[in-house]
């Protein structure tokens, strides 16, 4: 049962270029992060995906670790690049990342090149792919010369098993470093994937998106939501099935009387635009140029088509940012 996908694909995303590459990337990337695994419906799950892709969402963001159990939402995404997507595989950016642990072997986790080339093997198996577009180093690895990592990168690349290279979680020194090794190889750092959100302002703070710029690779910033903080969903309470009642990464005790203030703030100002904390917070963060994609998760349709829509509002003006800026740090 193939997919037709929708005609007018192109028409909802923009897309923007990666740092200094050739490479346009739509907006918005979409994460198989969480609610991806086992322990959730195979049909939703796809139904997600299908509906990203015909809202023009081309690039989809994984990794080995991802489920649960591990490996988990690799084996979907690969079903469903098997049953409805495969026609247009030319169309998709598919991203994985190694290096994260997966397993108490010293194969199974950091930066050597065992374990990044044996687990793009793998996840290039789960994928149903022969390539993946972005092959990502996951976080980064005091213990491994970062000559070997970048080197297994670089090889990955020539190999012909991604068609570009990036890093995730690194410093910003860390990734200055990282782009200098590679550059060096023939084979530049396309992206960096950091945590950058309205609550975490790291990249600002640390001079990464300087780095970003200075150095020539996008920044395809994860969590844009803080995992759903950005919503109106926490408002009130914890609603039952949400990532905060459920979740080893987003503990409920976050959801306290400061952050309610903070965020029903925020959900005022969002209001006064005429759209949802939701919207306001993904268009923050592409309000940088140095931000190339928002890498959001969704964990139903409704969630993606509502967030997809954060780009047809107006850009934030300055007095906007100032009254954001008040209520933003978490
Ligand atoms: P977000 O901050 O976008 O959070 C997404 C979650 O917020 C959804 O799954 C949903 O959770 C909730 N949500 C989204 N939209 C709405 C809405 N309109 N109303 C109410 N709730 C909403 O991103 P993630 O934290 O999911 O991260 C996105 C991706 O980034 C991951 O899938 C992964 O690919 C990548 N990532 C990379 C990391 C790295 O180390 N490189 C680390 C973390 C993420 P729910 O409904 O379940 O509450």
């Amino acid at each position: 049962r193939t997919h037709a996908a929708a005609e007018d694909r192109y028409e909802h995303v923009p897309y923007r270029r990666a740092g200094r590459s050739g490479l346009d990337l739509p907006a918005f990337a979409f994460g198989l992060w969480q609610k991806f695994g086992t322990d959730h419906p195979y049909e939703t799950q796809r139904a997600i995906v299908l509906r990203a892709f015909d809202l023009g969402i081309t690039h989809f963001d994984n990794a080995d670790r991802y489920g649960p159990p591990h490996r988990a939402a690799q084996q979907v995404f690969g079903r469903i690049l098997a049953t409805d997507l495969a026609p247009y595989r030319d169309e998709l950016v598919l991203s994985t990342k190694a290096g994260n642990p997966i397993g108490p072997s010293p194969y199974l986790k950091g930066g050597s090149r065992k374990s990044l080339l044996n687990s793009l093997e793998h996840s290039l198996r789960d994928l149903g792919t022969d390539y993946v577009d972005v092959f990502y180093h996951h976080r980064p690895d005091p213990d491994t010369p970062l000559e070997e990592t970048t080197g297994a990168l670089a090889d990955a690349v020539r190999q012909g098993k991604a068609l570009y290279a990036g890093v995730s979680n690194y410093s910003p020194e860390q990734a200055h470093e990282a782009a200098g090794l590679l550059r060096a190889q023939g084979v530049p750092l396309l992206v960096h994937q950091p945590r950058y959100s309205l609550f975490d302002r790291g990249p600002e703070l640390n001079g990464l998106l300087d780095t970003a710029k200075a150095d020539g690779f996008g920044l395809v910033v994860y969590s844009p939501l803080a995992q759903g903080l950005l919503t109106d969903k926490y408002l009130q309470d914890i609603p039952a099935g949400a990532r905060a009642a459920n979740s080893a990464f987003l503990k409920p005790d976050v959801i306290d009387a400061t952050y309610r203030e903070r965020a029903a703030a925020l959900n005022g100002i969002a209001k006064e635009r005429g759209q949802s904390l939701a919207q306001l917070a993904l268009q923050w963060v592409l309000r940088r140029p140095e931000v190339t994609s928002a890498l959001i998760g969704a964990s139903s349709v409704w969630q993606l088509d509502h967030n997809v829509r954060a780009l047809d509002f107006p850009p934030l003006t300055d007095e906007e940012l100032e009254r954001i800026d008040e209520h933003g740090v978490h």
